[in-house]
């Protein structure tokens, strides 16, 4: 089974958003599904591990903020790459709340929709939820943020938990100054490139990287990188 033909499906980027006993979460999704037209309902799938969904099958409601292309990477990696276990997302980000008490991301959003569930679907490892849509609006003009630019043009990778993850693929290297990858989101520190966007010239070996650098996808701790062999 060649499964870079699943590559082809074409997707959005988007933000869920969802809220249990007054807190808030949320995460990326490349999966958003208009089903009707009118009444509009729309489905999402998420991981049954991530907390969004325990939040979703909590208060029966989530959001939608459709990204645009002008989102950084430092949103993806909070949104994408980090779990709400251990971070707050939504006090670094625009948002707000609204009427069915879901959290609507607005920073970097070209539109967005909120939903109540009327549904449920356990797949494998997902759960589908169908919603009932309440609410939805624009915001800019911006370009929509397709999977495909995401991962041709930004360089982007995916969650271990998402449907479009991919494993790294095991490369060889002779360079005397080895590559490292991010064990969360797959980046590569290559020392022939740095990292020239935080300040690390080509060259610098990864051994030389300040200790309070980070993971530029997702902020993932230098302790968190491995060899590439
Ligand atoms: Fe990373």
């Amino acid at each position: 089974m060649d499964k870079t033909a699943l590559n082809r499906i074409v997707s959005g980027v988007y933000v869920v958003g969802s809220t249990k006993d007054g807190r808030l979460n949320g995460q990326i999704t490349n999966t958003l599904l208009r089903i009707t037209a009118d009444p509009v309902y729309v489905a999402i799938s998420i991981n049954k591990n991530n907390l969004t969904c325990d939040y979703i099958r909590a208060s029966r409601v989530f959001s939608v903020s459709i990204l645009s292309t002008s989102v950084p990477m430092t949103f993806i990696g909070l949104f994408g790459f980090k779990s709400g276990r251990e971070v707050d997302k939504f006090t670094a980000t625009g948002y707000r709340i609204g009427k069915t008490g879901a959290p609507i991301v607005i920073d970097h959003a070209t539109a967005w929709l909120e939903a109540r569930v009327t549904n449920e679907i356990e797949c494998e490892t997902h759960v589908i939820f169908i919603g009932k849509v309440e609410d939805c609006g624009t915001l800019s003009d911006a370009p929509v943020l397709t999977y495909e630019y995401y991962s041709t043009v930004m360089k982007g990778k995916s969650a271990r938990n998402a449907p479009t993850y991919t494993p790294p693929e095991e490369k060889k290297t002779i360079a005397a100054e080895k590559k490292y990858a991010c064990t969360v989101c797959g980046y590569i520190y290559d020392p022939e490139i740095g990292d020239p966007d935080h300040g690390i010239k080509p060259g610098t070996p990864f051994s030389d990287l300040p200790e309070d650098w980070t993971c530029p996808i997702c902020g993932a701790h230098k302790s968190q990188f491995e060899p590439v062999v």
